[in-house]
């Protein structure tokens, strides 16, 4: 059977890449191969660059209201709840995330376009006090031009709409390099954006590999930001070369997030806030609850809880319904979570759970979901990022011992506090050092609400009414409106 070819979508059409080659997808759970797609390198992302560049200037993108540009992103919202059965099926055969959690995530996904569209005739600068009652001082909000994204595998459609939905209701054009191992939906994304009516070559997509798409789409001169989120290193690495040129660049990264239970919390909860914090998606999320502190007095009760369900979660085929646990996005993937896992052993963690390959009938990548114990927060595997469905639990005494465990990281996503008393769960909120914090939930998200990484999990904001500010540039108008002489050129005028 001939694999489907995916090619960039460039100025409104699909377009072959300039150097020919294309790379291949393998769906994580059966490894057999989906389709092959363009394998982008510097000539294509000149090409599209150069489109989006066009586009902005164009007097038909100038000239398009901001009600209107609400209207364009409300029609691709509902584009995309059309289209939604097939973009869940093309991202759950990508990365092996569930269906069901797709199908849960599509159902979401037209919302942030719609929070968007009613943000687009709401930016607005403000007017400014002066000490002259003749001048007259205001701000105004501006598109910035050509904006870079930059997206991983691992929430493919989520994490883009993250970024395209604010970078388009305000004004600007964009050039997207979404992760090599999910460019179907993101393509798909792309042909629906046309079909809403968006000009050609305000979205464009390349598709390729971080170090050579990715790399030049960083590098391309007329980017007027870049817009990332992936892991920390990588992170770096792009905010040194936009601060370089002068350019922005809001910046989403990885995460080590404690998920703290103290012992009034109502612990059966406390327990699938666990689960659900680390075993979710096969624990590949930026704020997966890796971290897991229990407070003495019921750290056997919780630890059995956990691990008693985690012995009960449904591993195999993502495409099933009853299945919780899906496979690791792909092969190197799967063996770094079990190298860590292998590594906290040696550490002196203990396995209470899991911890190897399962059989489960299917060739993939799959990875028991793994409880660890024994460990303690100066280990590696409770200091590095695994990105996989491991969880080191550990135990302790009081809350200011606790706070300075959680905040001993060099992260700073995320992060979860179990308590039935609220005025500690508030303490905890005021003295966490992230940029969320939940209590007595995980793993809840809005476009409406406003997401920091702090630390070195990221720079800028990203949803909420903030977001818009990372898309515009704000300018500074004074207008004198005494046409008198100038009484003394050397003077600072006011
Ligand atoms: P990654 O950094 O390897 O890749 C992310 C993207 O950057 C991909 O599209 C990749 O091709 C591209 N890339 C790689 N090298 C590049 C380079 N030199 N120049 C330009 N682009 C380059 O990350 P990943 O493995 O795809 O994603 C997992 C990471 O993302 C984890 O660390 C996770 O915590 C993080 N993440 C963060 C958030 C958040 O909101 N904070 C959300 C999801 C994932």
């Amino acid at each position: 059977m001939m694999t489907t070819r995916l090619d960039h979508f460039i100025g409104g059409e699909h377009r072959a890449p300039a150097d020919g080659e294309y790379l291949e997808s393998t769906n994580p759970a059966t490894l057999e191969t989906l389709y092959s797609f363009a394998r982008g390198t510097g000539a294509d992302i000149a090409q599209a660059v150069e489109a989006a560049q066009r586009a902005f200037d164009s007097t038909a993108w100038q000239r398009t209201t901001p009600t209107q540009r609400g209207h364009l992103l409300r029609r691709f919202g509902d584009l995309i709840g059309q289209n939604a059965e097939e973009l869940a099926r093309f991202e759950s055969q990508d990365n092996g995330k569930l269906l069901r959690e797709m199908k849960g995530q599509l159902q979401g996904l037209p919302e942030y376009l719609y929070y968007y569209a009613g943000l687009a005739d709401k930016v607005q600068g403000s007017q400014i006090p002066t000490n002259s009652p003749e001048v007259i001082n205001f701000t105004q909000r501006e598109a910035l031009g050509v904006v870079g994204l930059i997206t991983p595998w691992n929430s493919p459609m989520t994490l883009t709409i993250s970024k395209l939905a604010p970078a388009l209701a305000a004004g600007n054009t964009t050039v997207i390099k979404p992760s090599e191992y999910t460019s179907r939906t993101i393509l798909r994304l792309a042909e629906l954006a046309d079909e809403a009516g968006f000009p050609a070559g305000a979205v464009n997509v390349v598709t390729g590999l971080g170090a050579e798409a990715g790399q030049a789409l960083v590098d391309a001169p007329q980017l007027a930001k870049i817009s990332f989120t992936g892991s920390t290193r990588t992170g770096s690495a792009i905010a040194k070369s936009a601060a370089g040129r002068f350019i922005g660049s809001t910046l989403e990264l990885g995460g080590k997030s404690p998920n703290i239970v103290f012992d009034d919390a109502n612990v059966s909860n406390a327990a699938m806030g666990v689960i659900a914090g680390i075993f979710a998606a096969a624990g590949q999320t930026c704020i997966a609850g890796s971290r897991v502190f229990v407070q003495r007095g019921v750290y056997d009760e919780l630890l059995e809880k956990v691990t008693a369900r985690a012995a009960s979660i449904v591993i195999g085929d993502p495409m099933a319904e009853d299945t919780e646990l899906g496979p690791l996005a792909f092969a190197a993937q799967r063996d770094k979570v079990e190298e860590y896992v292998r590594l906290g052993e040696g550490e002196g963690g203990q396995i209470a759970y899991g911890g190897n390959r399962p059989d489960v009938g299917l060739p993939g990548y799959f990875f028991e979901p793994t409880v660890l114990t024994e460990t303690t927060n100066d280990m590696r595997i409770c200091q590095e990022e695994i990105f996989g469905p491991v969880a080191a639990i550990m135990p302790f005494d009081t809350e200011e011992e606790v706070l300075g465990l959680a905040n001993d990281t060099e992260y700073g996503l995320a992060a979860g506090v179990w308590t039935q008393n609220l005025a500690r769960g508030m303490r905890m909120s005021q003295r966490l050092d992230t940029g969320t914090v939940w209590i007595n939930m995980y793993r809840a998200m809005s476009p409406m609400s406003p997401r920091q990484g702090f630390k070195n999990s990221g720079v800028g904001v990203e949803h909420g009414l903030e977001s818009m500010h990372e898309y515009t540039r704000l300018k500074s108008v004074w207008i004198n409106t005494d046409e008198g002489p100038v009484a003394d050129p050397f003077v600072l005028g006011r």
